[in-house]
């Protein structure tokens, strides 16, 4: 297939650090240990900036992805890495927080390995209510105290579930809710605060080049819905799912650790 032009300094509102002109821009980078958001932290260290990595731990099912996040921080170096405990569990209502509600898993053909269906429609019971609002607005905090002037976030509204809060629309909002709403955006004459999300507009494959491009390993990421205590993958559920056609289309080697 051919190659997606990605240019992260194309980002909207994110230019490139010119060298020796300013100091260093700091960013928070929302880490969750998953293969997007791996990929905005190679790219905002690309673009010069100094790293501070965040995970929250918000009762997920599974804690391979925050000690992903943990080894990815330290190997696509972050100046730090917190993990923030919030309870999301508190409120219910998502497969991903509540054990009581079945990850939906997608069929595959057993002679071939193919899914058998396309990704249903809607937005699934993977959705966390208001989950990128709440991860963000604990960034925003955290941007205030260690001095950060951007929000790097992997977002994606191409190959996704169709989160509302994975769109360009919430991205924009948010940047104006961040100037607002803080100190450092009141006080400023010019918007303090940005909101990057280089990987917008890119489809899975898309991602998957220019994070390789940069030397991401995959094969330190976890994606999955339902993964074991170890990483290991399921290969079934819409993460697994979307993760696997986009190593496919990209034609890069999958480095996932699949179940069985
Ligand atoms: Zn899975």
């Amino acid at each position: 297939m051919e190659r997606e032009h990605v240019n992260t300094a194309a980002t909207p509102n994110c230019p490139v650090t010119e060298p020796g002109v300013a100091a260093p821009i700091r960013a928070v980078v929302l880490l969750s240990g998953g293969l997007d958001s791996a990929t905005v932290l190679a790219m905002a260290r690309a673009e010069g900036r100094v790293c501070h990595a965040v995970s929250f731990d918000y009762g997920q099912r599974h804690r391979a992805e925050l000690l992903a996040a943990a080894r990815l921080a330290v190997a696509l170096g972050a100046v730090e890495h917190r993990v923030m405990k919030i309870d999301t569990g508190g409120l219910g209502g998502s497969a991903l927080t509540d054990n009581a509600i079945a990850v939906p898993v997608n069929a595959t053909d057993a002679a071939t390995g193919a899914f058998a269906a396309p990704l249903a429609e809607g937005i699934p019971v993977t959705y966390v209510p208001a989950r990128n609002t709440v991860f963000l607005a604990l960034a925003l905090g955290m941007a205030e105290v260690v001095g950060a002037t951007e929000l790097w976030v992997g977002v994606n509204a191409v190959d996704y579930s169709g989160y509302p809060d994975c769109r360009p629309a919430f991205v924009e909002a948010f940047e104006r809710l961040a100037n607002l709403a803080t100190k450092a955006g009141v006080e400023s004459a010019m918007p303090h605060f940005r909101v990057c999300a280089p990987l917008v507009t890119l489809s899975k494959a898309g991602i998957i080049q220019a994070g390789s491009q940069l030397g991401v390993d995959y094969g330190m990421t976890v994606s999955c819905y339902q993964a074991s205590p170890e990483g290991l993958a399921c290969g079934q559920c819409d993460s697994c799912r979307l993760r696997r056609e986009g190593f496919a289309a990209a034609a890069v080697a999958d480095p996932t650790r699949y179940l069985g």
